[in-house]
């Protein structure tokens, strides 16, 4: 709605290197003058006279009204964020899957139907799937690899392409700027969900995608303290206008403290995301040539299948490393059991490394065929790598491979 930053300030910031971004962008200090972003605890705003208040309803005045829809903390990390991701505008929301189901929503009504790669986060899936379904919205869902999938799935009534890359868990990729070209001829939005390549490492604003997705709870707070996440958009009537009504009537709104912590974690989210892949490019190869390991899939590992495509589209490989071991189920159980650093949690993007069987938590739901068209399999595990010391992390993983 209101707009809090002037466009000669907003001019100025995108002139700044990412980094001065990080730290000084979108702030708005309150006459105390505070070093540190306020956190502004309020849900509501007082007015001068009842004539402001009139004013700040008919938008004559771009002040505060209420903090479901808009708040001083909030919209500084909403403005840190357009600046990072190069977007005309943003929302914040409450979580991830609130950013998802936003931004499907508000575009989405009975009788359209959507395309998706079928690697998805199991939520994403359950909004395609089941209820966008119930609201009468049809999908079709393809190898997000194949190009020519997506464009054999696009009917009269097609109005989203939907895809996350590198995907959940295996990392597969997908061509964000192939896909964006086939949607633009056909007149289709597109979103993604850009979660794993992290804003510092792949921009698909800049490859022509309509809207981008993030469940801030991962890299953005990157301290496993905080829920949130965010839509992003090139097109500033698709957040003003569809997005913003959308938002403001339904109510899944980031809280004023969780956007003060996250402001707080984008002054180190390049720093954090840097020494993140340094860690997972070590940790790749050293599984690579682990004797216990079949396979390990990491978007710059040379043995990956989309190696080129991951070099074009993704800055470095990001921190999320999966394999397979050379074993079954209960070999995959006793690595993870054996570690000692690295501990059992299906979360990621945190500063701990974190570890998960994908087969038996994040993906039990999916039936055993759809696991098997994804590659995922009882040996399979999947690494958030952290920032502790990476040859901590390395003999935590050879102590424990030692008992596959
Ligand atoms: C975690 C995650 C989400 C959901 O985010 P929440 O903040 O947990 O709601 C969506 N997409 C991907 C790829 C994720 O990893």
């Amino acid at each position: 709605m209101s707009d809090k930053f002037s466009d000669a300030k907003k001019e100025q910031e995108q002139q700044w290197a990412l980094q001065t971004r990080m730290v000084q962008g979108g702030l708005l200090r309150s006459p105390f003058g505070e070093t540190s972003e306020g956190l502004y605890l309020t849900s509501g705003y007082v007015y001068d006279n009842a004539e402001q208040a009139e004013a700040r309803f008919k938008e004559e005045d771009n002040g505060f009204t209420y903090s479901r829809y808009e708040n001083p903390t909030v919209e500084m990390f909403q403005q840190r964020m357009n600046l990072l991701e190069g977007a005309v505008d943003s929302r914040a929301t409450s979580s991830g899957m609130a950013a998802v189901h936003a931004a499907l929503l508000s575009l989405l009504s009975a009788g359209d139907h959507i395309v998706a790669a079928k690697a998805l986060f199991g939520s994403n899936l359950f909004i395609i799937q089941t209820l966008c379904a119930r609201f009468g919205i049809e999908h079709t869902l393809v190898d997000g690899a194949d190009l020519d999938q997506w464009k054999d799935a696009i009917q009269p009534n097609t109005k989203v392409f939907f895809f996350e890359t590198p995907s959940n868990p295996n990392l597969t990729l997908v061509d964000i700027a192939g896909v964006a070209a086939i949607a633009r001829e056909a007149g289709i939005k597109t979103i993604v969900d850009n979660v794993f390549a992290t804003p510092i490492l792949q921009r698909p604003l800049e490859m022509d995608i309509d809207i981008v997705v993030y469940s801030a709870t991962k890299h953005i707070d990157g301290q496993g303290r905080c829920l949130g996440g965010i839509v992003l958009s090139s097109d500033g009537k698709f957040i003003k206008e569809t997005l913003q009504p959308f938002l403001r009537n339904t109510g899944p709104t980031m809280s004023p403290f969780n956007a003060w912590v996250m402001l707080k974690s984008l002054e180190t989210l390049e720093l954090r995301v840097a020494r993140h892949t340094d860690n997972a490019e070590k940790v790749a190869q050293f599984l690579g040539a682990h004797p216990k390991i079949a396979k390990v899939l990491y978007p710059h590992h040379e043995s990956h299948p989309q190696l080129e495509l991951a070099q074009r589209q993704m800055a470095r490989g990001g921190n999320i490393v999966s394999f397979q071991i050379d074993g079954d189920k209960a070999a995959a159980f006793r690595v993870a059991n054996e570690l000692k650093i690295i501990r059992i949690s299906n979360n990621l993007g945190d500063a701990k490394s974190l570890i998960t069987h994908p087969s038996t938590t994040t993906h039990f739901r999916l039936t055993e065929e759809a696991r098997q068209e994804l590659g995922i399999t009882p040996a399979n595990l999947r690494l958030s790598v952290g920032l502790e010391d990476v040859d901590d992390l390395c003999a935590d993983l050879d102590t424990a491979l030692a008992k596959a």
